[in-house]
C-alpha cells in the first residue's frame, strides 16, 4: 500500500550521469530533492533499471520519483509536489 507522487520533472539519465569510471566503483548515483510537504532535502536513489531515481521524504515518508528520460533536464535539484 504505497503511494508514489510522479514529479513533473524528468531527469536526463545521459547527460547528468558522472563520467565513466572502472567498474570497481559504482557508488549509486542520487539526486537531491525538497520536500515541500515537510520543507526537508531528501535524496533520490535510481533504481537498478535505471529509469527513475526514488526515495522518500525523510520526515512523514512521503514517496517521490523522478523519471529518466534522454529529453529530459539535466537539472539535479527538483521539488516534490
Ligand atoms: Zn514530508
Amino acid at each position: 500500500m504505497t503511494q508514489t507522487q510522479d514529479i513533473l520533472d524528468i531527469a536526463s539519465l545521459g547527460q547528468i550521469a558522472p563520467p565513466r569510471r572502472p567498474a570497481a566503483e559504482q557508488k549509486r548515483t542520487f539526486l537531491s530533492i525538497w520536500f515541500r510537504c515537510c520543507h526537508v532535502y531528501g535524496r533520490l536513489y535510481r533504481n537498478a533499471a535505471r529509469t527513475s531515481y526514488n526515495g522518500c521524504c525523510p520526515r512523514c515518508r512521503n514517496r517521490a520519483r523522478v523519471l529518466v528520460r534522454s529529453d529530459g533536464t539535466t537539472r539535479r535539484c527538483f521539488q516534490a509536489i
